[in-house]
């Protein structure tokens, strides 16, 4: 009987609030109307990949989760957060993939397919939160996000507001500008603020939903020509300090809903990739003075960005090391840096270090290197067993161009099962080296990632980590830092890339270009595509 009651009183209210007309428009309206809860949906794929790398990237890196699943993610839509209570929220696929090279069109489709069929079973929305990095590159696909949104937007229809968060390491296309409403991302690089930005995306979709005012009237869309490394544009060194500071006040004013800047992504090799500048708001003149403004600062300061770090080739960061009294003394291996989409299993930096005299006997400096991906090596080391010999090749099954595999023959100090992405990890020990082989490749980012394998980063004279700019963990650890110049998919020498398909000119390959128009371009509404 309470069944029944129930149903009818959900009949009747549906009809009330008009919902059988489909989706509402946030417009507001009487009372009924407002005590409807939006239906927001959650959608979206991250990765950052090479086009530099020979690497492929499958569906299973993406770790996809559907349904309730995908709340852990979003610790501000916790069953208890006011988020949560805010809407009936309605989350289909999110996938996330360390970064890596090209996503194969299958692994593309499937993603993207299961997304849309979901969609389709589930709408109709008010909003959708579409939560995307912005730097993925597909097999003979141009833009993936673009094309992803506008498939959205045929299955979900014009009147559905999405609010889109990114990395600022991505690439807002004309078309991804378009069919979005509402758009943000980091504020901080290295990204502190991931979930921060993440929620306001999400606060920012609630609020114009609930208040009624729906789509913002105006997104301005700036593309500016620089294409620089996320090494040199760090918000924690000037000048990126300072044009990132302008960001919060800039979205803070009466009229503007949010502003944001991407520095975008600087190994793939198509027509998106550059910097861009977007504000959105419903105060024309405010919205079209804020953007240009930050695009004109992103400019003037476009020749003070340095690394942010002291820079050498191998050998001098592992001479300065050697010789130093600061320990740990961490080099960051960057040309194969898997967290920015290097394929992570070059072996010329491991090559060199195991060369190097210092390193031959136990009594040499410590050294700790993170890391190389060898599944025949993880094999073999399970035979041997932890103090058993080891003697196997690893590395270089995927980018082979700068050094082969390399044979490594050592002691086995650890064995660790279970990690998420290494799923096998084991410590080799060579000379005064431990190595760590992993079976699958992962990023060894935190004091944890070491410490669970029986090592002691903070006690080890030379830690060498493929990676880029420190994390905020190894960056409070370490008492001194070089980046090393090292070849690899993501090689930080831009000028040393073989670029075809960028806009042209662009900073800094064309030195002496003239200055770019900077003007607020109006992007159309979502509702008039
Ligand atoms: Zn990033």
């Amino acid at each position: 009987m309470k069944i029944i009651f129930s149903l009818v009183f959900v009949y009747i209210f549906t009809i009330a609030a008009g919902f059988s007309q489909g989706a509402g428009t946030g417009k507001g309206g009487n009372n009924l109307q407002t005590k409807e809860l939006p239906r927001i949906a959650i959608a979206g794929l991250a990765i950052e990949s090479s086009t530099f790398s020979p690497a492929l990237t499958h569906e299973e890196a993406f770790h996809a989760k559907t349904g309730d699943d995908i709340f852990t993610l979003y610790p501000f839509l916790s069953p208890d957060s006011l988020n949560r209570k805010r809407a009936k929220w309605i989350p289909t696929l999110r996938g996330h993939a360390l970064p890596g090279g090209v996503v194969t069109r299958e692994a593309y489709e499937s993603l993207v397919t299961k997304t849309l069929d979901l969609l389709k079973e589930k709408g109709p929305f008010d909003g959708l939160f579409f939560d995307i990095h912005g730097a993925m590159s597909v097999v003979g696909l141009d833009d993936p996000e673009g094309d992803f949104i506008v498939r959205i937007r045929e299955v979900v229809g014009k009147k559905t507001i999405i609010s889109t968060s990114m990395d600022l390491h991505g690439n807002v296309s004309w078309r991804l500008a378009k069919n979005t409403d509402l758009i943000t991302c980091y504020r901080m690089a290295p990204h502190e603020d991931a979930l921060e930005s993440k929620k306001r995306a999400v606060d920012n979709l609630l609020s114009r939903i609930e208040s009624g005012k729906g789509k913002p009237a105006y997104k301005a869309w700036i593309p500016v020509p620089i294409l620089l490394p996320g090494e040199k544009t760090s918000t924690r060194t000037e000048p990126g300090k300072s044009l990132y500071a302008m960001v919060a006040p800039a979205s803070n004013q009466k009229g503007i809903v949010d502003a944001a800047i991407w520095v975008g992504y600087a190994w793939a090799d198509e027509p998106r990739n550059h910097a861009v500048v977007m504000v959105t708001g419903d105060d024309k003149d405010k919205v079209t003075s804020t953007a240009e403004n930050l695009a004109e600062s992103f400019w003037e300061v476009r020749s003070e960005f340095k690394f942010i770090a002291p820079t050498a080739s191998l050998s001098e960061s592992l001479d300065q090391a050697i010789a130093s009294n600061k320990h740990p003394f961490i080099i960051s291996d960057m040309g194969d840096n898997p967290t920015a989409g290097g394929a992570g299993d070059v072996t010329w930096t491991l090559k060199e270090i195991l060369a190097r005299p210092e390193f031959k006997s136990e009594n040499g400096p410590s050294l700790i290197y993170a890391s190389i991906p060898g599944p025949e090596f993880v094999k073999k080391a399970m035979e041997a067993g932890v103090g058993g010999k080891v003697e196997a090749y690893a590395g270089a099954a995927i980018d082979a161009r700068f050094a082969p595999p390399i044979l490594l023959s050592g002691t086995v100090e650890a064995i660790e099962h279970g990690d998420l992405h290494a799923e096998t990890e084991v410590v080799v020990k060579i000379g005064s080296v431990s190595v760590i082989v992993t079976k699958k490749r992962k990023p060894y980012h935190r004091e944890i990632d070491f410490s669970r394998l029986g090592l002691n980063p903070r006690e080890t004279d030379v830690v060498v980590v493929k990676i880029g700019y420190l994390v905020p963990e190894l960056y409070d650890m370490r008492a001194d830092w070089i980046m090393a110049l090292t070849p690899g998919g993501v090689d930080q020498d831009l000028e040393r890339l073989n670029f075809e398909r960028i806009k042209r000119p662009m900073f800094p390959f064309d030195k002496d270009m003239e200055d770019p128009d900077l003007k607020a371009r109006f992007v159309p509404l979502s509702d008039d595509l």
